[in-house]
């Protein structure tokens, strides 16, 4: 991604933020509209050093509710995976692009509604601070929101799903598959429903074989490869402890 402009959500972030310092300041972000119609933000969780990143789209109802993030039906999805996959739940950052729930009303339920492009980009600057600060190995990106918050918007998971690309800024490794909320939606076509389980629980050890979990009962393989970042060289806002510039997407 390039950087041409700045999040707005950048004007939010503290300097030198702590995980409890932005958990802080995102409570207050104005930065887009979402926050109107939202109970609350909910902010990433985690450990704030983590090798491994899970980026989704959105909170859903029960996150919005509870103000953690993959809380819900998705949430016990992406669990149930990372146990197949041997990834320790306890040792990875789970987060959002988007830090409010956008919905619409249908009759008593509040619908998901897809976050624009503005949106998005309006609330990058939050999950830029937190990749500053957790600085992990790879970023599981969990749909398609997601991945084109880090990939650009011309990415097609349809194209590059479980594929472990280089070249991301603030994580050296990619990896974009499905959002466990796909795989809740294929459950009525059970074949479709193994498929797609069996190919993100896949993705996942494809994602977990470059870190190495501490005290892990399946331990995934050490990366051998260098940690190059391919960050905007025009900036050292990480050197002064502010997260790196956002990119326009
Ligand atoms: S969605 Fe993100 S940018 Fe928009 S108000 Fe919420 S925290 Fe701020």
């Amino acid at each position: 991604m390039q950087t041409k402009k700045e999040s707005p959500s950048l004007s939010y972030v503290p300097p030198n933020p702590s995980y409890a310092s932005l958990v802080r300041a995102s409570k207050t972000c104005e930065a887009c509209d979402l926050y109107k119609n939202a109970t609350q933000t909910v902010f990433g969780e985690g450990p704030t050093r983590a090798p491994m990143v899970f980026v989704g789209e959105q909170p859903g109802d029960q996150e919005d509710r509870q103000g953690h993030p993959f809380v819900g039906p998705a949430g016990r999805v992406l669990d149930a995976a990372l146990v197949e996959a041997g990834i320790p739940r306890d040792q990875v950052y789970v987060t959002n692009a988007v830090k409010h729930f956008k919905w619409e009303p249908r009759g008593k339920r509040r619908i998901h509604s897809k976050p624009n492009a503005a949106e998005i980009f309006a609330c990058h600057g939050w999950l830029e601070a937190e990749l500053a600060l957790v600085k992990p190995d790879v970023v599981v990106c969990l749909g398609a929101t997601a991945a084109q918050a880090f990939l650009g918007r011309t990415f097609k998971i349809t194209q590059s799903r479980g594929q472990l690309l280089d070249g991301a800024p603030w994580a050296p490794k990619v990896l974009a598959t499905y959002h466990p909320s796909a795989l809740l939606r294929m459950m009525q076509d059970p074949e479709a429903y193994e498929k797609a389980k069996s190919e993100f629980e896949a993705d996942l050890r494809t994602a977990a074989s470059v870190v190495t979990f501490a005290n892990a009962s399946r331990p995934a393989k050490a990366s051998t490869e260098s940690r190059p970042r391919a960050v905007p060289t025009s900036t050292t806002a990480a050197s002064r402890g502010r997260p790196r510039r956002p990119a326009a997407r």
